[in-house]
């Protein structure tokens, strides 16, 4: 299996060149070059695996330069026993009907984002020694909260690797903001900057393609990679999770064989939903994607009538981790469905970072909304679906799977496709401890502290406090850095000793 980029597909990388590497040169984003198939008879046979073996099944068709014994080592370490809360890993539940919620936050920081970057350190640390001679790989990560926590716990101590993390100083919840800033390793630095997730996401990828920057660690045995699901490596590990909720599905008796489900994101840079999209072309059942946002609602519009415009007002919401209006992932898609047109995917970028908007074709539109549907959920929407979903059927949703069921049931109502559904549950409600709060009490609860509130919420529904949230409650705060974007370059120079 090749990989090419989504600006110039005359590139040609293996899977550990593209995953060392986290981004073309020029810019653009590694793709596969055809996509591997997978039969109902294989599907199947998936059923009776563990997570670890349904893992390493799909994992195998893409990291095809990686032997069966890395691909062991990589799986099995990243999901082993103790790592998860879940024993499933990623567990589907019936809520209620054709309403499953496919659980993706038993991991270690509470979000999903574990899915992935438990695994990528493993993929990163094989790919260097593969193709990157001995070089220490320097991570560096904008985050809108949950990935920056979770590359942290993946990459702590891993040899040859560090990592750097900013976040928006004002963008993420308190949790969030303890989580990254009492991060324990030998290898690791978070910073605050005066901006959104779209300001650190923008300085990264340019901080990434600057030759003299890449010439200054080159002097060092270093390289950047990325750990933002621009990484072929993040987004792999995602299709894994849509097969293993089909499996569980046929499990549950919920479907037969070949019936086809559909699947609701809740999306910020669209790298989830992607992976969903792989899924589907690699043959599993998936009648619609249906992609759901908060207020920031660009993919919305963008979704239902071509055009894509972050010029708009910038929301900061109750889900902070889809508080984004540049949607990196999106550029995959539209390179798989324009026929593979790096010209126009280069064009549309171009545009994009010109003037902050595009317009694509309306056969190129067409193409997108035969497989997907969107839809936006205001913040009172958000916390009524929490409320009521806790009334009704005594499950707790944090904010951004909140935003997903209720695009789900609009989307239901809309009358479209009542087939059996996946709802992805991105995060633990107590990592959004004062909203969910708010929500199951109508806005009555006083909580003092962060962690006030947990306890509370824990009271008030017996759902149980993941350990790692609650630990944090003693850790040393050891990061308390605040730069403005213009002096990120600055800082990684600083934070690498350079
Ligand atoms: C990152 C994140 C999302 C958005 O996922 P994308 O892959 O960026 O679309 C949604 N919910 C939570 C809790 C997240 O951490």
């Amino acid at each position: 299996m090749q990989y090419t980029s989504t600006r110039d597909k005359s590139i040609r990388v293996t899977a550990s060149q593209a995953i060392a590497q986290g981004i073309s040169t020029e810019g653009g984003l590694f793709v596969p070059c055809e996509i591997p198939q997978f039969s109902l008879d294989k599907i199947n046979s998936m059923v009776s695996m563990s997570y670890i073996e349904r893992a390493k099944t799909v994992l195998r068709e893409y990291l095809t330069d990686f032997t069966d014994e890395e691909l062991d080592y990589c799986v099995s370490g990243a999901y082993a026993k103790g790592k998860f809360s879940s024993e499933k890993i990623a567990p589907t539940v019936n809520i209620d009907g054709n309403k499953n919620i496919l659980e993706l936050w038993h991991g270690p920081t509470c979000a999903f984002k574990d899915m992935a970057l438990q695994l990528l350190p493993y993929l990163m640390t094989v790919s260097a020694k593969k193709t990157a001679d001995g070089k220490t790989i320097v991570i560096l990560v904008a985050t809108s909260g949950d990935t920056g926590k979770a590359a942290l716990e993946g990459f702590k101590d891993v040899d040859n690797t560090k990592i750097l993390v900013f976040y928006p100083v004002d963008g993420v919840s308190p949790m969030q903001k303890l989580q990254m800033t009492t991060q324990e390793g030998g290898n690791v630095a978070v910073c605050a900057i005066n901006g959104n997730f779209d300001d650190a996401q923008s300085a990264v990828k340019s901080i990434f393609t600057n030759d003299e920057i890449k010439a200054q660690l080159a002097d060092k045995n270093m390289m950047f990679s990325s750990a933002n699901s621009i990484n072929w490596g993040r987004l792999v590990p995602q299709i894994v999770y849509y097969f293993s909720a089909y499996c569980d599905l046929l499990e549950q008796g919920r479907i037969a064989l070949g019936d086809e489900m559909n699947v609701v994101v809740p999306t910020g840079n669209f790298g989830n939903i992607l992976a969903a999209y792989y899924a589907k072309r690699m043959g599993l059942p998936i009648k619609y994607l249906v992609c759901a946002s908060n207020s920031n609602n660009v993919l919305t519009d963008f979704l239902h009538t071509g055009k894509y415009d972050k010029n708009r007002k910038f929301y900061t919401t109750s889900s902070p981790s889809m508080d984004i209006l540049i949607s990196s992932n999106l550029e995959r898609l539209l390179y798989h469905l324009s026929g593979d047109n790096d010209k126009l995917v280069s064009d549309l970028m171009a545009q994009l970072s010109a003037k902050g908007e595009y317009q694509i074709s309306s056969e190129l539109k067409n193409a997108i909304s035969e497989i997907f549907d969107a839809g936006f959920a205001s913040e009172n929407e958000v916390f009524d679906t929490i409320k009521y979903h806790f009334d009704k059927y005594n499950y707790l949703c944090d904010t951004h799977t909140a935003v997903a069921v209720c695009v789900y049931d609009a989307f239901v109502k809309s009358g479209k496709s009542d087939l059996p559904c996946v709802i992805d549950s991105t995060a633990s409600p107590y990592k959004f401890s004062a909203s969910v709060l708010d929500a199951v009490t109508n806005g009555k609860a006083e909580g003092a502290d962060e962690f006030d509130m947990v306890t509370k919420l824990n009271e008030l529904t017996g759902a149980p406090i993941p350990a790692p949230l609650a630990s944090l409650k003693d850790k040393k705060v050891r990061f308390t850095d605040v730069c403005n974007k213009e002096d990120m370059s600055q800082m990684v120079f600083k934070l690498l000793d350079l």
